[in-house]
């Protein structure tokens, strides 16, 4: 398989690849495999990968209480307004992944 480094999407398909993932440690309750998860995204952020929202997507959400790999879902007083996820969701994994906050629990 020949993989294009140039490839436009890669840093989208990295993260989705992550949550693929993520919603699999859910799904099972597998908290070893969403620890290593954590540990993959660290190392790539380390190495230069920029976040992306979406990227939001492989921890629970603060505001709605999607599990990890589940898109936010509207509650009252947070809508969505057309995006994926809670904007705080995303600010959590960002401080998160950068050890400036704790990880939510993991499978919570
Ligand atoms: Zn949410």
């Amino acid at each position: 398989m020949r993989i294009d480094i140039n490839e436009p999407r890669a840093v989208e398909q990295f993260w989705e690849g992550m949550h693929d993932v993520a919603a699999a440690a859910a799904r099972h309750q597998d908290e070893d495999l969403y620890r290593a998860l954590v540990k993959i995204g660290r190392a790539a952020l380390a190495q230069g990968v920029e976040l992306v929202p979406a990227g939001g997507l492989f921890l629970a959400c603060p505001v709605c209480d999607a599990v990890p790999g589940q898109r936010c879902i509207n509650v009252p007083g947070e809508p969505l307004n057309g995006t994926v996820l809670h904007r705080q969701r995303v600010d959590v994994m960002e401080k998160a992944m950068k050890g400036e906050a704790p990880l939510p629990g993991p499978l919570a």
